[in-house]
């Protein structure tokens, strides 16, 4: 019998290894059953989402008109979840200093010819300085695991410096976070510092494939990362961030773990994860993703997205700049509600660009637009580029932010909240041209606000900018 139980605190058994096999054997045995697909799909648009066995099913698939139903399902379900807002953020790497061992990372410990750098609080001021005259609000901090390097104290004054920096018109509004895996205390620590979600990479489900690509480090402990997000909620955490590299792994098999993940959350918490970051192993100094032998291309990445959305339809998907502006472009189409713009994945990467001698960068950037590039080619695209924050400010978070989701209340709330950061942005950073492409698109888009009342006071508010005043939020 297998060891699978959804609300165990133990990785293994909510995480069951069994169960994922059992999972992949059944979709691979009912790969051609259009006909059930078909009812999975059509009962999909009710937005309750998969069980990981439907999705795997799904996956497994190959019938070119069940392909097609998938992405006109993930579609529909995209925009009536979440409109089409898009949500900005960037990155901000605060030190590359790292006692890890993990192979597919140029920051892992035995790296030695990488330029090693830890940000003081007066760098991170120019950091966020920078970050916020580019239009910036929204930042996920990234840094190495390294006990005396990297203490939780560096990381809490990193998060104070960065809420406390006014700039002109700008401002930081959101932190997320993502360090290594760590205590409840850290998580409550964390909590207290007001950090919008904490986000942490599973990496890979597989404990035996996690194990071999991390040899060293505190980071080695699979239970003990894998069970990260538990200690995050008893610490007060109820936004939490999942997310796999894929390539690491054979795809398949940490597509269904995450489905797991998010079901143990939910199961356990009440509430799943508040996103999903599907990054995919890119180039690095030091790091070839060839010699990990489990690329995902293109087609099956897109599909991957699309049954995540139609499976956890409440969660957000990340994409960053580690994809290409075209694998951007479709993904946003069926699935991706959050991308990253005018990212540097160098830790001081904002102020000065890094210099090619430095390999000091996290990945190879893909996209390489500045924000403001991105926000006009989604302007272009009908989607509406939103700097909002307005939920974790105004404590919707956990399952109250799921609720709202779930009451399809996200066109009165995500679009007024996306129409009014945009219009900041126009009129703070924007060029002529996008000001004017963008003012247009608000225009057209207040009439999608159902509720009357909401768009009368978006309508003023709109107008309160054109007098100076900021930061109106729903
Ligand atoms: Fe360190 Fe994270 Fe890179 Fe691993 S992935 S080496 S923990 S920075
Ligand atoms: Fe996100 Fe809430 Fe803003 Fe919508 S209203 S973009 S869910 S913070």
């Amino acid at each position: 019998m297998s060891n699978y139980n959804s609300k165990s605190l133990k990785a293994e058994e909510f995480i069951s290894d069994e169960e994922i096999l059992e999972t992949l054997k059944f979709a691979e045995e009912n790969k051609d059953d259009t006909e059930t697909m078909k009812k999975i799909l059509e009962r999909a648009r009710d937005c309750k989402g998969l069980t990981y066995r439907e999705a795997a099913q799904l996956l497994e698939c190959e019938d070119p008109e069940i392909q097609e139903l998938i992405f006109s399902t993930a579609k529909y379900i995209k925009e009536r979840n979440y409109g089409n807002r898009i949500v900005m953020f960037a990155p901000l790497y605060l030190s590359n200093y790292c006692i890890n061992g993990c192979r597919y990372c140029p920051y892992h410990g035995q790296n030695k010819h990488i330029r090693r750098s830890k940000l003081t609080q007066e760098e991170i001021k120019k950091e966020v300085i920078a970050l916020q005259d580019m239009g910036h609000k929204r930042l996920a901090i990234e840094l190495g695991e390294h006990p005396t390097i990297n203490p939780i104290e560096y990381v809490l004054e990193s998060i104070e410096t960065i809420y406390s920096i006014k700039h002109k018109n700008g401002a930081i509004r959101r932190v997320n976070v993502n360090i290594a895996a760590t205590t409840v205390e850290n998580y409550k620590k964390l909590h207290d510092a007001g950090i919008g979600t904490y986000i942490l990479f599973q990496e890979t489900y597989n404990k035996k494939q996690y194990e071999f690509l991390h040899p060293t480090g505190p980071k080695s402990d699979y239970a003990y990362h894998t069970e990260a997000m538990d200690r995050a909620m008893q610490g007060g955490i109820d936004d939490v961030g999942c997310g796999v590299l894929f390539g690491l792994n054979l795809y398949k098999y940490d597509f269904v773990g995450i489905l797991m993940h998010a079901k143990h959350l939910e199961d356990t918490y009440g509430c799943g994860p508040h996103t999903i970051s599907v990054p995919r192993v890119r180039p690095a100094d030091d790091i070839n993703p060839d010699d990990l032998k489990n690329g995902v291309p293109d087609d099956v990445f897109k599909r991957i997205i699309a049954i995540l959305r139609i499976a956890v339809p409440y969660t957000g998907i990340i994409m960053s700049t580690r994809e290409s502006e075209e694998m951007r472009g479709e993904a946003i189409e069926i699935g991706v509600s959050q991308i990253s713009g005018g990212s540097r994945t160098s830790v001081g990467g904002y102020v000065e660009e890094e210099k090619e001698e430095d390999n000091s960068a996290q990945f190879d950037v893909n996209d390489r637009r500045t924000l403001g590039e991105v926000v006009d080619w989604l302007i272009d695209k009908d989607h509406v580029p939103s700097f909002c924050t307005a939920c974790y400010r105004a404590g919707r978070t956990g399952d109250r932010f799921m609720s709202l989701v779930k009451k399809g209340q996200i066109a009165n709330i995500c679009l007024p909240n996306a129409l009014m950061t945009l219009k900041e942005y126009l009129e703070d950073y924007a060029s002529e041209e996008t000001k004017e492409k963008g003012l247009a698109l608000i225009r057209r888009q207040l009439d999608n606000i159902p509720n009357e009342k909401v768009r009368d006071l978006v309508t003023q508010h709109l107008e309160d900018m054109d007098q100076g005043m900021r930061d109106f939020r729903l």
